[in-house]
């Protein structure tokens, strides 16, 4: 028996995206990743007495943009507040955050949870700047003894989006991060590179007894930075509360640290509360007033989300899972579109999209935005499959050799002499050829023997390396015999 049969998991995200700005929230410095450490700083992102912050806009257009993305209202009235703390990594010992008033509140998202549609709900999504980098010169933050700061991260504007506690499975939170995650690569609100820490995630669970409606107390483990590690934290923090729950043991509500390498949570320290923070309006920036101009403009500048890119491929044809592979890469997803321009045959081209283009790239460790095979050749050599000019199995030959000469597949069909022979003459005397060189087979065949046919079709592939048009071969074949 699992403890999830007696317990029942509760469980809401804060999801901290970086924005895909040019510079940082306050100051002109460089976002870009990486660098030399501590060469993309000013006094601004710094923190050095006296200094103004400045907001740059940009940062405020895709929080819009997010929100809209969320079904959040946009608030017409934000304004930004000090989070006291003592931060190693942001040395002004308070980050510019959003408290009481954020610029979006009341969103939702729908996610397909085992064929199982769900909301789930977004309480808030807030501006602020993200902090520097600790280097730690252990293999972890609990055994290192020296640690030095990188501030190129200070600054750098972070969009957080907290959910509701609506989650009861691994699999509904797994599914909300991959549609949230999704949603905010396809609005270009992030670059959402998980590796990079582009995206990271604060996971809070409890546990309570099934059939209870009171939260239990909760943990929240901080900093996860892929899929896979919001799975194995899920399963090791939920397990270890059920069994000191089983113990009778109290759950402290704590920040825990999630260990990859032993796999595990570990407590970092107790669980602050909002007034621990002592919150006050930021001095130094105006309130934020929003017109309804200014969020209309950014409406129109939507593009289409993966829920809407989804149930457009399937009213093209493609099967809800077909769908859901294409779109959940933007870039194949860009791909498709752009090669349906000139193909009418959605699904075949979604089998060679899925199928071998998508090999051939990760074999050579390429993606579909780099890739040398480009939409427009994939759709003609979908149109000559389709139109019976070149066999599926001869197709197969024709996009190697596009991706690596960069030749159109009709040269190449055309250059190899490829093209499926559908000549009707010209096969006849192919057939005629073997059934006379193959007598005993035809007495088979015409004594009841029908697997002799399967041998009649092979050698005319073999004696056409693969060109014939298989169906015109079986029809042939089968009117000579029976003569
Ligand atoms: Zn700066």
């Amino acid at each position: 028996m699992s403890f999830l049969d007696k317990y029942e998991m509760v469980c809401g995200v804060e999801t901290h995206v970086e924005m895909a700005t040019k510079t940082k929230i306050f100051c002109g410095c460089s976002t870009e990743f990486g660098g030399e450490q501590n060469t993309h700083v000013c006094p601004v992102c710094l923190g050095l007495p006296g200094v103004l912050p400045v907001l740059n806009k940009e940062v405020v257009n895709l929080a819009i943009k997010a929100g809209l993305a969320l079904n959040c209202d946009i608030a017409e009235f934000s304004k930004f507040d000090r989070k006291n703390y003592f931060y190693p990594d942001l040395t002004k010992n308070y980050q510019t955050s959003q408290y009481d008033l954020p610029i979006c509140k009341n969103g939702w998202l729908d996610v397909m949870v085992n064929g199982t549609m769900k909301r789930i709900g977004i309480t808030r999504a807030h501006m602020e700047e993200d902090a520097g980098k600790l280097v730690h010169s252990g293999d972890t933050i609990t055994t290192s003894n020296s640690s030095g700061v990188d501030y190129n991260r200070t600054g750098v504007p972070l969009l957080e989006i907290v959910s509701e506690p609506d989650m009861r499975s691994i699999d509904d939170v797994l599914a909300y991060l991959e549609e949230l995650v999704q949603i905010m690569d396809y609005a270009g609100i992030s670059d959402c590179k998980l590796e990079q820490g582009s995206v990271r995630f604060d996971i809070n669970v409890s546990l309570r007894l099934k059939g209870t409606e009171t939260f239990g107390t909760r943990t929240e483990t901080k900093n996860l930075n892929s899929f896979s590690s919001v799975r194995r934290c899920l399963e090791y923090e939920t397990e270890r509360q059920a069994d000191a729950l089983d113990e009778g043991l109290e759950i402290i509500q704590e920040t825990r640290t999630w260990d990859e390498g032993r796999g595990m949570t570990l407590s970092l320290r107790s669980k602050e509360e909002a007034h621990d923070y002592r919150y006050f309006p930021e001095p130094d920036l105006m309130p934020l007033v929003i017109d309804r101009d200014w969020v209309e403009r950014i409406r129109a500048t939507m593009p289409e989300l993966p829920t809407a890119k989804r149930e457009r491929l399937q009213a093209l044809g493609l099967s809800a899972y077909d769908a859901g592979v294409i779109t959940a890469s933007k870039d194949m997803a860009f791909f498709f579109d752009q090669a349906m321009a000139t193909c009418d045959d959605a699904k075949l081209l979604a089998n060679w999209v899925m199928g071998d283009l998508s090999a051939l790239l990760k074999t050579n460790g390429r993606t579909f935005a780099d890739s040398p095979v480009s939409p427009a050749q994939l759709a003609s050599l979908v149109m000559l499959i389709k139109k019976g000019d070149i066999s599926g199995k001869i197709a197969k030959s024709v996009i190697e050799e596009i991706y690596s000469t960069g030749k159109d597949p009709e040269t190449i069909v055309k250059e190899k002499g490829l093209a499926q022979i559908s000549d009707a003459g010209e096969l006849e005397k192919i057939i005629d050829g073997i059934l006379a060189a193959n007598e005993k087979s035809v007495a088979d065949y015409k004594a009841g023997k029908e697997a002799a046919l399967g041998f009649f079709v092979g050698q005319v592939m073999k004696a056409t390396k693969g060109q014939a048009n298989p169906g015109m071969v079986n029809k042939l074949l089968k009117e000579k015999l029976a003569q």
